[in-house]
């Protein structure tokens, strides 16, 4: 079923093809050749989704709209610094081939227009031409997500005719701003504005620098995060040459326009834009391609200084420890203690591209909030990125809140960089920074532990048999000849003690000391701990039920001591005894119970 953005697509496509004015480029006369009809408009969202209409997949050559994702290898090889000597960062109000060549220096007005971009090409990173060559290419590769090629006649045709540029190679090599053998550089460039794209593949060029330089599909990263914002300023300002200022004005995107009829436009954090249409404007804009933008910024709010957001957003559910507690459940005076105080662990759930706002809010939460709080755990799951600025702010508050005594942890990082580097980086000077843990379950036992620090260490001591709550109403005699029919096992930390998918040897584990986790296989080789249990606790009881398949694995954290019953020495037993069974049975379907209401609570927590 088609979308309402695949129908608007549509009716945006239907409305623009009457448009027929412009026309192709012709000073690099292979360009001529391209269908003057030909349009493709395609929008990419930040998880990488593509909508498309009309000749989306039509390959052209990319041409200018190379010259901003050039700029950014340049700065990343060679710094934000060293690029200012060489090429500058305002826009020249020129045409894109003007000789806009700053009067004393030579260093060309912006990299945007082609005096800026040749000398560009030639300061990435490479110690020969070629090499400087392999990087471009496959630096614009990693940006539209699979291999690119060069069309080889548009290539030689603009070498055999680009005097124009020649001439400007050979001003920039008298400033010594091209380093190196200015035809050759000059040649590199020809090759970048040939590289082959399809509408589709600039929407993701497009959307890779709307995403921080992280490419939404394959996730490889293109550019640092640090160089995107710079990248997106020249385009906000010299993208679009001598209509740089009207496009700010009107459409407000940050945008290239190329002479094969391309335009881009990125969307920060929202969307990246491609428009192919090969009739260009005088200026070399594409005529449709402005139409569109114009179109799409108006009809979708687009425009980069009428953005409104809410930092509430920021802010998810809020749980307490109390309305999902870890599925560890420890005996005795630990689980009153548990109860009565797990609702002073606090879960908030980030959500989105965090910034000051956003996290501004959270933390006002979270101030109101610590008088009834012991621990924070910030479950980042949802997050997709974190300014550096906010995490500043998340670490001053984390320091603040510890001194006081109350931790602040965060849960579901998942290793993603967009959230791990600005923590890293906040976290300097001494710091460790934040506690992370793998999931909630992991984080709110860490937090439980901490409310029974005061208790003492419940779990070195060994529970009784009579303590395990499957035995819960067995007399003392019934006890003693349970025992008997009963083994001890020991294990130490690290031991498989059953393992999923095994075949169930009919063993009843009552552990007596130390501490096992229950495991279950993910599809990708991990495991998720879904429990972890203790002393007076029992597992593998589901063997009783006939359950022939071991489900999970348990592993030993610690020396682990358990008394074992088997389900053959069970019926002997059961011949003698036959309440022993009945009791055991009516104990585990009460368990069972429970188990099945904290799940519910549990699914209703996180609804
Ligand atoms: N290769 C072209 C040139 O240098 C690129 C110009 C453009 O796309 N605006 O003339």
């Amino acid at each position: 079923m088609l979308s309402p953005i695949d129908h608007y697509l549509q009716a945006l496509h239907a409305r623009l093809s009457d448009v027929t004015s412009g026309e192709l480029a012709s000073y690099i006369p292979e360009l001529t050749k391209a269908d003057p009809a030909w349009l493709g408009i395609s929008i990419v969202t930040m998880d990488g989704v593509a909508y498309t209409v009309g000749d989306a997949d039509q390959l052209f050559t990319i041409q200018s709209i190379s010259k901003p994702f050039v700029y950014g290898m340049a700065l990343a090889d060679r710094g934000q610094e060293n690029m200012a000597e060489k090429v500058g960062v305002e826009p020249s109000g020129d045409a894109f081939n003007s000789i806009s060549l700053h009067p004393r220096t030579g260093a060309p007005l912006n990299p945007m227009i082609n005096a800026g971009a040749i000398a560009t090409t030639s300061l990435v990173a490479g110690r020969t031409t070629e090499a400087q060559w392999e990087r471009i290419e496959s630096s614009i590769a990693t940006f539209v997500g699979h291999p690119v090629t060069v069309d080889e006649s548009v290539y030689r045709s603009e070498s055999a005719t680009g005097h124009r540029n020649r001439a400007i190679a050979w001003m920039l090599k008298n400033f010594g701003i091209v380093e190196g053998e200015p035809m050759d550089s000059l040649e590199n460039y020809f090759r970048q504005c040939a590289i082959q794209v399809s509408c589709r593949d600039l929407a993701y060029m497009a959307a890779t620098l709307a995403n921080g330089g992280v490419h939404p599909l394959t996730g490889r990263r293109a550019l640092p995060t640090e160089h995107v914002g710079q990248v997106l300023s020249v385009m906000a300002t010299c993208g679009m040459y001598d209509f740089a200022g009207s496009w700010l004005y009107e459409v407000g995107m940050p945008a290239k326009s190329g002479v094969g009829g391309g335009v881009i436009a990125v969307v920060p954090g929202r969307f990246g834009i491609a428009i192919f249409s090969p009739r260009l404007d005088a200026k070399g804009n594409s005529v449709r391609g402005i139409e569109a933008c114009r179109h799409l910024s108006r009809d979708f709010g687009l425009h980069m200084f009428q953005q409104a957001r809410d930092p509430r957003q920021a802010l998810g559910r809020v749980y307490t420890g109390a309305d999902a507690s870890s599925r560890r459940k420890p005996a005795g005076p630990a689980r009153q203690h548990l109860i009565d105080h797990a609702h002073r662990i606090k879960y908030l759930s980030l959500h989105g591209m965090l910034g000051v706002d956003g996290v501004e809010y959270v933390i006002r939460c979270m101030l109101g909030m610590a008088g009834d709080t012991d621990c924070f755990i910030l479950d980042m799951n949802q997050v997709s990125g974190l300014a550096e600025s906010a995490a500043q702010m998340l670490h001053e508050v984390r320091r603040a809140l510890a001194a006081d005594g109350k931790p602040v942890v965060c849960s579901r990082v998942h290793r993603r960089a967009a959230i791990l580097q600005p923590l890293a980086k906040a976290a300097r000077n001494l710091d460790r920074g934040f506690l992370v843990f793998e999931d909630n379950d992991l984080a709110v036992e860490w937090c439980e532990n901490r409310l029974l620090q005061g208790l003492g260490a419940t779990e070195e001591l060994a529970v009784p048999l009579a303590e395990s709550p499957l035995l819960r109403g067995f007399s003392d005699d019934l006890l003693r000849l349970m025992d008997t029919h009963m083994s001890t096992e020991s294990y130490t930390a690290g031991d498989s003690i059953l393992k999923a998918g095994e075949a169930g040897d009919g063993r009843i584990f009552f552990i007596e000391t130390g501490r096992v986790s229950i495991l279950v296989p993910l599809d990708d080789g991990g495991h998720q701990r879904i429990s972890s249990l203790g002393p007076g606790m029992e597992f593998g009881e589901m063997t009783l039920l006939g359950q022939t398949q071991r489900t999970a694995s348990v592993v030993a954290d610690n020396d682990v001591r358990c008394r074992v019953l088997r389900v053959n020495d069970l019926e002997r037993l059961a011949q003698q005894a036959p309440q022993a069974k009945i009791l055991l049975l009516e104990n585990l379907a009460k368990d069972l119970a429970v188990k099945l209401r904290g799940a519910t609570q549990w699914i209703a927590a996180l609804a």
